[in-house]
């Protein structure tokens, strides 16, 4: 009797790579007849509870990329990917009918949007009799390796560190297929364009660190780059903290947030680089700001919804503020602290910042302005190429005070901050050509010119530049205050 082959659809989400993709792996492993699938979700498009754009423009153009880049390098083993626009969970029951699919593979996520879909597909999958099959591709590390179970993980990321490092190994990649069966006889769809997404294309903008190209190829290429060609990995727990320039940090995060990179092979490429050229504290530390990424994972995926409310991980009441006026100061970059400003306006004309920028712009409005986080957290998610919801909404938890390292009131000095990180200003005179001929040290504090150096440097303060729309440490009294008041 002639047997046919099983028929698995393997629908993409933030996992747009073929490398290390263990989906696509068993499916090849049964020699099984492989459809590609990714569905644009119209809710992604939507707006989030603030009114930003949900996918603004620079994530969705780096979205589109990717996805151009994946239907390309699956031609390119013989196979393709089908394209729709709509709900998952409608949309695949009904291709599933069409060509009679046995099994429905996938990457899952951990947060409620994402688990809300998949629930449904579930539940519409077996009614039909169609199996649907959960992989975890996210992380360095998978659930099943840790020492605790994920309801067991340490609220604090020491902890969680030391005794994974310990007891604990990373898996390695899963094979990249040579070749893929064909398409059966079906409508491809078109990749949208962003303007049929309801977006304006981005300009670009060549102050920027990078010209951010999505998909599993540029972003091999980058790794290639940073690790191999520019030998820059060897200074990378020096020069990390840095704002300006491609090579201070790795920018892989963009890539990693839709799963064009794969962190077990940036775990191999380390160990590669270890081997073949220097293993030293900077290649530990690239690592140890992965594990970063899988204790967020796994904290979201312990405490299901709480990392959004704003009471945050802790359960945290604080009276927040919704003042747009202000909001919009801080979201423009327009504060009169230079270090916040030029870093709003790197994000907003970029869809990129540094760490060292995120967590000084997130400590201003939220200890000096005591505006609400979830305010700050969903301009994030609009704008950064490289939203990742468990990295986002965890990282503005521990910013707020919020999360889950209950250690009081802390916040930046954002002054000092700004001599320390960027001592001679470069940074600041990159974004804010209006401090641009404030020599030195000066720039770091504007308002502190006087009258006469305000016209000997053609910086006319509330006219060309903001002054402080806030006094710093005036406000970051009246906000500890506030927080030593409230109550979990
Ligand atoms: C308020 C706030 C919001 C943030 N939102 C995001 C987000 O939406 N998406 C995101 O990927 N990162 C986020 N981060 C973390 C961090 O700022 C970025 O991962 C980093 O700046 C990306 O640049 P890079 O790839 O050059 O990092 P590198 O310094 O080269 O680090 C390598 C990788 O380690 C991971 N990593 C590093 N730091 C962190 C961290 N603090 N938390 C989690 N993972 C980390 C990232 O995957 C990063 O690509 C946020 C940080 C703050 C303070």
């Amino acid at each position: 009797m002639l047997m046919t082959a099983t028929k698995i659809l393997i629908w993409y989400r933030n996992d747009l790579r073929l490398h290390d993709h263990q989906p696509m792996f068993q499916a090849v492993k049964q020699k099984a007849q492989i459809i590609p699938f990714y569905c644009f979700d119209n809710r992604q498009f939507k707006t989030t509870s603030f009114g930003f754009p949900k996918t603004g423009n620079f994530k969705s153009q780096f979205l589109l990329q990717s996805i151009d880049n994946l239907r390309k390098n699956l031609q390119q083993l013989g196979s393709n990917l089908v394209v729709r626009r709509g709900y998952p969970e409608k949309i695949i029951p009904e291709i599933c009918k069409e060509l009679a699919i046995d099994a429905v593979y996938f990457h899952q996520e951990v947060t409620s949007e994402e688990i809300k879909v998949e629930t449904a597909l579930e539940k519409a999958l077996t009614q039909m009799g169609v199996q649907l099959n959960p992989f975890w591709g996210t992380t360095l590390y998978h659930p099943d390796d840790l020492p605790f179970t994920l309801a067991e993980i340490p609220e604090l990321f020491t902890n969680f560190r030391k005794q994974v490092e310990k007891k604990s190994l990373i898996n390695s990649t899963f094979p990249t297929p040579k070749k893929l069966p064909s398409l059966p006889n079906l409508d491809l769809g078109n990749i949208p364009t962003l303007a049929e997404l309801g977006l304006e294309t981005p300009e670009f903008d060549s102050r920027g660190v990078l010209e951010f190209i999505g998909g599993e190829s540029e972003g091999i290429k980058r790794l290639n780059q940073y690790f191999w060609q520019k030998n820059r990995l060897k200074d990378y727990k020096e020069t990390r903290n840095e704002m300006l320039g491609s090579d201070y940090s790795s920018k892989f995060s963009p890539w990693l947030a839709l799963g064009c990179l794969s962190p077990r092979y940036i775990y191999e490429e380390v160990t590669k680089y270890e081997l073949e050229r220097v293993k030293n504290d900077s290649t530990y530390w690239l690592i140890f700001e992965l594990l970063w990424r899988d204790y967020f994972r796994f904290i979201c995926a312990k405490h299901g919804n709480k990392v959004f409310y704003s009471s945050g991980l802790q359960g945290l009441n604080l009276p927040w503020k919704e003042d747009w006026q202000r909001f919009q100061l801080w979201q423009t970059g327009n504060t009169g602290y230079p270090l916040v400003d030029a870093n709003m306006r790197e994000l907003a004309a970029t869809g990129f910042m540094s760490n060292r920028g995120r967590q000084n712009v997130a400590s201003f409005l939220t200890k000096n302005l005591g505006i609400n986080w979830l305010m700050g957290a969903e301009w994030f998610e609009s704008v950064l190429i490289d939203y990742d919801v468990c990295s986002n909404y965890g990282n503005w938890n521990y910013t707020a005070g919020v999360g889950n390292d209950a250690r009081g009131f802390r916040y930046f000095n954002i002054p000092k901050q700004s001599k320390d990180y960027d001592p001679k200003g470069n940074y600041l005179r990159h974004w804010l050509p209006e401090l641009k001929t404030i020599p030195g040290d000066k720039i770091h504090e504007p308002w502190k010119l006087s009258q006469a150096e305000q016209k000997q440097y053609r910086v006319n303060l509330g006219v060309d530049y903001p002054r402080p729309i806030v006094d710093f440490f005036k406000s970051i009294k009246a906000n500890e205050a506030i927080y030593n008041n409230a109550q979990i």
